[in-house]
Parts: structure tokens; sequence; C-alpha cells
């Protein structure tokens, strides 16, 4: 029988519990699971030394020995499989299916930056005979990294496993809230025989470790995943220290369906995708503009689909959907809700909390939903879905592109003119056509406009974590 783990910091290859904790709590019954250490400033000191001497010890490591350390704790993490899985549902509320995927997908993180760290190739500039100039990439340094309580394993995987593949060390400050997944991750690094201070997990007050830690000379690179407001925040503490960011922030992601595809299996595929981890995923499909030829035939299609949600504990089988992760979501989304509604949206299915124990919110559809609604232009984070029409593509693009979002953004269509189209006018990192899939390992995943700033993933996802230092070589002196 698996159990919820003892929660501790990681610094400088040790296990560390100094005394004020907060707790976890399971959102799907209001349980506390966990008594989580905050870090203080003797900790945070602490992690600024480690990482310190372990990027030294790191950076003149052989990148095959990296990415075997790092293969090497992703056998360990894909073994230990259903003890973190279990963790994650625990504290974070999703179908134990999907905190299993969510384990996968962040040890294909790690497997697909062991690769790239590979191959970090500079270049020689071609020169006058008796010179070379030759360009090395070589790691930024320490990392300050911050990842959410979403996904709570695979969110940590991508900071980590970024900054560990170019040979950079690492603090990340995972979420409070959902504190298991990192820790499992750090577990698996000790025991893969990590050196000491390369990788540093605290957990604290976040704006009192991230102002502390930002400003901090050795710190080369701030990698945060969360909201725009946040990111923004962080962006400027770096910004007067000159220390580049690396900011994967918020989305509302539009859905285009346009006037060739399919209603009824675009109806069915949205709703599925629109419910994945209740919702609270930085690409999910919120605003569903719709052509509106095909308006009620993907309307009854979603509403059809979504009714057929299980909602209920992610530990027993057949859930669907869980709860949403705290009780601010669940506010948030009854404000939006609620907003909407008095302001003339059709409310389709859902609107309201399910029950009174834990934080379930139920899948939600909202139609004709005027522009001046909260949800048009605020994220929603959850299981909330707007379905509009729209007369034209030239208006599903314009409504695409109207929010200072850039993120994913989606569309159903088979012909290949409207897809050149797409690819052309719509402002965003992540453009998913005929599927609602829009960040794996080996694509770059990263947000234009107030989404944020730089790429995770792909051969371009170590490209924050390395710095470019030319070499001019004279050779007769
Ligand atoms: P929030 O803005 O308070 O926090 C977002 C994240 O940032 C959390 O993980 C939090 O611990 C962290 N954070 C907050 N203040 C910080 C600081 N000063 N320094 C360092 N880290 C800090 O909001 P929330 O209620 O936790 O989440 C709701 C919103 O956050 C959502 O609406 C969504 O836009 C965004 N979010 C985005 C992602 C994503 O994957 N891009 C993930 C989680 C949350």
């Amino acid at each position: 029988m698996t159990s919820y783990p003892e929660l501790q910091l990681y610094i400088g290859g040790t296990w560390r519990k100094p005394g004020e904790t907060m707790p976890v709590i399971n959102p799907a019954d209001g349980s506390v699971i966990g008594a989580l250490p905050m870090a203080g400033r003797a900790e945070l000191d602490d992690a600024l030394q480690a990482a310190d001497e372990g990027f030294r010890v790191w950076s003149r490591t052989s990148p095959r020995e990296r990415g075997d350390i790092i293969l090497k704790a992703c056998a360990l993490m894909r073994r230990r499989m259903d003890d973190i899985a279990h963790s994650i549902t625990l504290e974070h509320g999703k179908p134990l299916a999907q905190a299993r995927l969510e384990v996968i997908r962040g040890c294909e993180f790690f497997e697909w930056d062991a690769a790239e760290g590979q191959r970090l190739y500079g270049r020689v500039i071609p020169s006058a005979p008796g010179i070379r100039y030759v360009v090395y990439r070589q790691p930024a340094g320490t990392v300050a990294a911050f990842s959410p309580w979403n996904f709570p394993m695979s969110q940590p995987s991508r900071k980590i496993a970024g900054a560990l593949a170019s040979g950079c060390s690492i603090i990340i400050k995972a979420a409070e809230e959902t504190p298991a997944g990192a820790l499992h991750i750090a577990r698996a690094f000790h025991d893969a025989g990590l050196p000491r201070g390369v990788l540093n997990l605290v957990f604290g007050e976040p704006a009192e470790i991230s102002s502390y830690l930002i400003p901090q000379d050795q710190v080369r690179l701030v990698a945060f995943t969360g909201s725009t407001a946040v990111g923004r925040h962080l962006t400027g503490i770096a910004a007067a220290h000159m220390t580049p960011v690396l900011m994967e922030l918020g989305g509302h992601a539009p859905v285009i369906v346009c006037d060739d595809a399919d209603p009824v299996a675009a109806g069915r595929l949205s709703a599925i995708r629109k419910m994945r981890n209740a919702g609270q995923v930085c690409t999910s499909p919120t605003r569903f503009f719709v052509d509106e030829s095909l308006y009620s035939a993907y309307s009854d299609a979603f509403v059809a689909q979504v009714r057929k949600t299980v909602v209920g504990n992610g530990m027993e089988a057949g859930t669907d959907m869980g709860p949403v992760a705290n009780e601010r979501r669940l506010h948030a989304l009854q404000e939006l809700t609620d907003d909407a509604v008095a302001k003339g949206a059709r409310l389709l299915v859902g609107g309201g909390r399910r029950g009174n124990q834990g934080y379930f919110f139920e899948p939600t559809v909202l139609a004709d939903v005027p522009s001046d609604a909260r949800v048009m232009t605020e994220e929603p984070f959850g299981p909330l879905a707007v379905i509009n029409p729209v007369a034209s593509l030239d208006e599903g693009i314009r409504q695409a592109n109207a929010l200072p979002f850039g993120l994913a953004a989606y569309a159903f269509t088979h012909r290949a003119a409207t897809v050149d189209r797409l690819v052309d006018e719509v402002e965003c990192g992540n453009l998913s056509i005929n599927t609602l899939e829009a960040s794996l390992p080996e694509t770059p995943f990263g947000g234009v406009k107030h989404s944020g700033y730089g790429r995770e993933g792909g051969a371009e996802g170590l490209d924050h974590y390395t710095i470019i230092k030319n070499l001019s070589h004279a050779m007769a002196f």
C-alpha cells in the first residue's frame, strides 16, 4: 500500500525539515495529508551555496555522464510510477490514470533533454588564415525556478530537465499545495547519484523566496511557470539585475471550428480535452468560436459529451474528472460563471459547485456569451467552456487574437488554404489543427504576447539554459 511521502526540503544532497510547516490538503475531501516544511533565509543561503558548488562540479561533468544520471533517475521514476501517481492524485485530485500519464510525460521531458544535452553544438566561423573563430554553448549557471500546482510532477520536470541537461545547477521552489511530485523527482536523482548541490528543492512563502533568490549574483536564469501577473512581477525583479528569464504564463486558448469541420466529432473531442485535468491547464481549450452553420450541431455534441463526464474522487476507478485543486479556483469559477449568466450568457450544463465536501466544480458550458463577460477575457483555469458562433473565418481569427494572451490556439478544418491563413495570422506560440494536443517533449512550447517568453522542449528547449561564448584565437603571436 502506498502512502503520501514525508515532506522535506532537499539542499546540498541532504534532506532537511526545518521547524515551520504548512498543511497540504487533499482537494477531494479537504483532509490534511502532509506537513510541508518551509524554508527560511538560512535554508535559502545554504541552497545558494550548495548550488554554486554543484554548478562547479556539474558544468565540468561530460554531457554523456550527465545524460546517464538523468536517464538513471528516469528509470527509477518509471519504476516508482504507481507511488508517484498516488501522491499526485492525493494532493492534486486528478484521476489516477491521468496522474500516471503525467509521470510518463515528466520522464519523457527528462529523456528528451538528456539527449539534447549531448547535442549542444557550437560552430566554427569561416575566418582568415591564422585566426579561428569558434562559438561555444556553455551552461548558464545556477537557475532559480518556480513551478506551479497544476502538474505536480511534469511541471518541475520541465525546469529540472532543462537545467540539468545543460550543465546548470538549480534551486527549484515547487508548488506548496502539491509538493510530492517534485519531492519524488529529488528522491530519484538522489538515488541515481546526482552530485550534491546540483538539484535543490525548497518550499516556503513564494514571494519571500523569489524576492530573495532572484537578485543573487550566482542566479543566472529565472524560470517560472504560472500566471501572467506573477510572471510579470518576477520579470521585473530579474530585470533590475539583468538576469534573463524563461516565462511560461497564462493562456485563454481559442478554438476555431471552420465550416468544413465535422461538428459532432469536433464537439466530442473538444469536450473531452476541455475537462482534462479539470481544465487546469495553460493550454486548455476554452473559447470555442464555431462557424454559425455548425453551431447547434457542435454545441449539442459538446454538451452530450460533457454530460458523460464522471466527476469524483480521482482514486476511484472510472473517474474522468476530479475536484479543482484548491478553494481559490472554486470561487473564481463560480464568479466567472455567475457574471456571464447575469450578462446574458446561456448556461448549457453545469454552473456550480458539486456537493459540499472537497472542491468539486461541475463541468460547465456557457453559450452566446457577451464580450463584456469577464470569462471572455479572464482565463478560467478550470472546467469551464465558452461556445460562441462566428459568421466567418475572419471573425474567428479576430476573436482568437482579441486577447493579450498567445499560448496555444486550435482549429478544426481540412482546407490547406485555411491552415495557411491560420499559421500566418493567429498570434500564438503553439497552433494545433484537428488535434487539441499542444505540448510534447520534442516540440518547442511557449507563448507570445502576455503568455510569456522563451521555449521549453524541442531543439530550442536548452537555449535559455546556455550562454553563447565566442572564441577568437590567433595562431601566431
Ligand atoms: P497565483 O497567480 O497566485 O500563483 C500562480 C503560481 O505562482 C503558483 O504556483 C504560486 O505558488 C506562484 N507564485 C505566486 N506568487 C509568487 C511569487 N511572488 N514568487 C514566486 N512564485 C509565486 O495564482 P493561483 O491561484 O495559484 O493560480 C491561478 C492562476 O495561475 C491561473 O488563473 C493561471 O492563470 C495561473 N497558472 C498557470 C499555470 C500554467 O501552467 N501556466 C499553472 C498554474 C497556475
